[in-house]
C-alpha cells in the first residue's frame, strides 16, 4: 500500500516510508518519514536557539525589556554595555 505523501507528494510505501501515528487516517503520518526528519530539524532549529535574555538575566524577567532596551540604547549610543556604563557611574 502506497501512500502520498502530504509534503513533498512522492508516493511512497506506507509501511516503509512512514512512521505509525493513532491520530493519523490509516493508523500512519501523513507526512513520509524524510518529511518528518526535515520538519522536525527545522523546529528544533527555531526552538533550540540559546536565549541570551534568559540566560544574562533569570531574575529581571519582568523589567528585562526596559533594561534590554537601555542597554540598546548604550551599545548604539556610546559602544559599552549596562554593566559598562552602571561602572562608570559608581567610579
Ligand atoms: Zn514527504
Amino acid at each position: 500500500m502506497n501512500r502520498i505523501c502530504r509534503t513533498c507528494k512522492e508516493e511512497k510505501a506506507l509501511q516503509e516510508n512512514y512512521y505509525k501515528s493513532k491520530k493519523s487516517p490509516g493508523g500512519y503520518h501523513t507526512k513520509c518519514k524524510a518529511c518528518c526528519k526535515a520538519y522536525h530539524q527545522e523546529y528544533h532549529k527555531q526552538t533550540y536557539k540559546p536565549n541570551p535574555r534568559k540566560l544574562k538575566y533569570p531574575y529581571l524577567e519582568s523589567s528585562y525589556s526596559k533594561e534590554y532596551a537601555r542597554n540598546n540604547h548604550l551599545l548604539i549610543k556610546y559602544g559599552i554595555t549596562i554593566e559598562e556604563y552602571k561602572k562608570r557611574l559608581d567610579d
